[in-house]
Parts: structure tokens; C-alpha cells; sequence
């Protein structure tokens, strides 16, 4: 096995450790569902990459829960059309 040869000392220690942290992550927003996703990835709440589904989200889910993802993906399409209304009305005023 090899072997240090000398010792490092607490400032070379602690220069090596300095580097040594938590990294926040970088999230993009899902254009369907406006929830932060990884980039380059699946979004887990639609099941949607790239524009197109990718799997069923809804398939695992039993009944209940169905009716109330079902229900919370129609509010974000009618917020996605309120805003886009508002953003046309935005815009034609300046
Ligand atoms: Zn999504």
C-alpha cells in the first residue's frame, strides 16, 4: 500500500475541505403543469417530457385520488389560459 510520504497540514486540510458543500439544486418549470422539474427529465407530476406524455400518471392512482389529480390539471390548463389572456391584454396595452 502506498503511503503519504509527509503530512498535510490544517491549512491544506481545511483549503480541501472548504470546497466540500451542499449544492442547491437547478429546477425548470414544466410548461404543462408550471411545477419545478429537474431538467432533461420526465415531469413526475404529469407524466409529460418534450411536449408529449411520457407515462399515465393517473393509472397507479386509485379512484379517489384519480378524480383530484384529474381535477388539479384542469385548474392549471384554465390558469394557463387565464394568464396567457392576461399577458395578450398586457401587451396590447403597452
Ligand atoms: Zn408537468
Amino acid at each position: 500500500m502506498p503511503e503519504p510520504k509527509q503530512r498535510h497540514t490544517k491549512s491544506r486540510r481545511n483549503r480541501r475541505r472548504s470546497q466540500i458543500k451542499i449544492q442547491q439544486k437547478v429546477f425548470s418549470i414544466c410548461p404543462k403543469c408550471k411545477q419545478r422539474v429537474l431538467p432533461h427529465q420526465m415531469c413526475p407530476n404529469c407524466g409529460y417530457y418534450k411536449g408529449r406524455q411520457v407515462i399515465d400518471v393517473l393509472a397507479k392512482l386509485e379512484k379517489r385520488e384519480r378524480k383530484q389529480k384529474e381535477k388539479e390539471i384542469k385548474e392549471s390548463e384554465k390558469e394557463k389560459v387565464s394568464e396567457k389572456s392576461l399577458t395578450m391584454e398586457d401587451l396590447s396595452k403597452k
